[in-house]
C-alpha cells in the first residue's frame, strides 16, 4: 500500500534507522503492527547527492535477519545460483528494470546516470549486491526473486519491541 507519511512514522523511522530520513516519497510496506518496513527514497538527496537506493528496509529486526544471511555467506551462494539458473537470471533483470521504472515514476532529469542503476546500486543488471534491497523490493513488489529466496529463508518474522526502533 502506498502511503503518505505521517510525523509519527518519522518519528519511528528516524530510531530504526539511528538517524534522520532524508527524502522520503512515502511508506512503502508496513509490518504487522503497523511500524514502517520499507520506506521508498528520492533518487537524490535534498543536496543533489544521487541516492540510487530506492527501497530501503528500514525494520531493524529484519534488517538484523538479512544481515546474519550475508555473514553466512548467502550472497555467494545465490550468486552460484545465478550462473546456473537462466530463469532466476531472467527474473532478477526483469526485477532489476521494474526497480529502475518505479525509480523514474515522479523523478526529475531523469536522464542521469542514478536512474539506470540496478538494486542496491549496481551497474550489471545481473549483479546482486545488498541483500537487504532486494528483500525490500520484494516486501514492495512481491516479485523480485532473490527477495523471495531471502524472504523464504527467514520465514515468518514476528513482529517484536524492536520494529518500532525503541
Ligand atoms: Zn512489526
Amino acid at each position: 500500500m502506498k502511503e503518505k507519511i505521517t510525523e509519527d512514522d518519522r518519528i519511528i523511522i528516524e530510531r530504526q534507522i539511528k538517524r534522520k530520513p532524508r527524502q522520503l516519497r512515502r511508506v512503502t510496506s508496513r509490518c504487522d503492527c503497523g511500524c514502517p518496513q520499507v520506506v521508498e527514497t528520492e533518487p537524490f538527496l535534498s543536496d543533489g547527492t544521487p541516492f540510487p537506493t530506492l527501497y530501503w528496509l528500514t525494520c531493524p529486526a529484519k534488517v538484523k535477519a538479512v544481515a546474519r544471511l550475508e555473514d553466512s555467506g548467502w550472497a555467494t551462494r545465490l550468486i552460484d545460483m545465478l550462473s546456473r539458473d537462466t530463469v532466476l537470471k531472467k527474473f532478477l533483470i526483469q526485477a532489476q528494470q521494474e526497480y529502475g521504472e518505479a525509480r523514474k515514476r515522479g523523478g526529475r532529469d531523469t536522464v542521469h546516470p542514478v536512474y539506470s542503476k540496478g538494486i542496491g546500486g549496481v551497474r550489471d543488471l545481473e549483479a546482486i549486491k545488498c541483500l537487504h534491497a532486494h528483500y525490500a523490493h520484494y516486501l514492495v513488489s512481491g516479485s523480485n526473486p532473490i527477495g523471495k529466496l531471502v524472504a523464504e529463508n527467514l520465514g515468518a518474522l514476528a513482529c517484536d519491541t524492536r520494529c518500532d526502533g525503541k
